[in-house]
């Protein structure tokens, strides 16, 4: 007889809880695995703590609570109160980098389009099977009556270019962090929870000042590409976090270098990445 084995249920209280990350596969966490799977397998197991820019996921989380609803945003500002300066001319008020968040904030609700586009549930967790595993996803806006989603990006600037060294090109934001698999993940979950197929956007915010804003969308064969790229790469990934073969060690993270042992010489040719 098979084993009948219960399906963990998320919640949004235990969606960012690392144990379910086990269970479910998360973009955050592929993306993670994918750079680094050594270190990613030994935070799993609850044998390293990376060191992340907390200031700035917390502009970012500070941002997307206040788009989920007035409730989610003076929850968010109680339970984090480093957001506001302790001392100096901005005492009791956001820090320096939370008032950005508040004209990003305001470039947004100012702008009727976005206003009409930002309708929907917030915040709407959605699971699904896809390349052999059980993943999870949590999407900022999502409209089922009229087929589409929305996530929130913040980013620096819309039109700068960064540098892929591994297929050697100059990527948008969007390609060059993966949102395009993102967005296609999403799509697939949305789609097994629901049975709704819904189109993509994604609506970028800089922090610039004044912030500049867009509404993007991403070509169907690119959303197409990156599935089927992540497909490729699963089956390593899980077979890592399942303990049958070592994980792969990128050599330069934190946690690489921390556990490095010398063995023979490297050529200088490899060197470069
Ligand atoms: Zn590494």
């Amino acid at each position: 007889m098979d084993e009948v084995r219960e399906t963990l249920t998320l919640t949004p209280q235990n969606y960012y809880d690392p144990s379910t990350d086990w269970e479910y596969m998360s973009f955050s966490r592929f993306k993670q695995f994918q750079t680094c799977e050594a270190e990613t397998l030994a935070e799993l197991n609850g044998q390293w703590k990376p060191t992340s820019d907390e200031t700035a996921l917390l502009v970012g989380n500070y941002l997307h609570s206040y788009f989920e609803s007035p409730e989610s945003h003076t929850k968010f500002m109680e339970t984090h109160p480093q957001i506001l300066a302790k001392t100096g001319k901005n005492k009791g008020k956001p820090k320096a980098q939370f008032k950005t968040a508040d004209s990003m904030i305001e470039a947004l609700t100012a702008d009727q389009v976005f206003n009409e586009l930002y309708q929907g549930t917030k915040e709407t967790i959605v699971t699904g099977k896809f390349g052999g595993m059980l993943w999870k996803g949590k999407i900022d806006c999502l409209n089922l009556a009229d087929k589409y989603f929305v996530d929130l990006k913040t980013t620096r600037d819309l039109h700068q270019g960064y540098y892929n060294e591994v297929d050697h090109l100059r990527e948008d934001f969007v390609s060059y962090r993966q949102y395009d698999l993102q967005m296609a993940i999403y799509r697939e979950l949305i789609q097994q929870t629901f049975g709704v197929d819904c189109q993509p956007y994604i609506v970028a915010v800089t922090k610039q000042t004044p912030p500049d804003k867009a509404i993007l969308e991403i070509p169907d064969e690119q959303l197409k590409a990156a599935l089927d790229d992540a497909q490729k790469r699963l089956p390593h990934i899980q077979q890592a976090m399942n303990g049958e073969i070592k994980p792969n060690r990128c050599e330069c993270c934190d946690y690489c270098r921390d556990t490095k042992r010398l063995a023979k010489p490297i050529s200088i040719r490899m060197l470069l990445k």
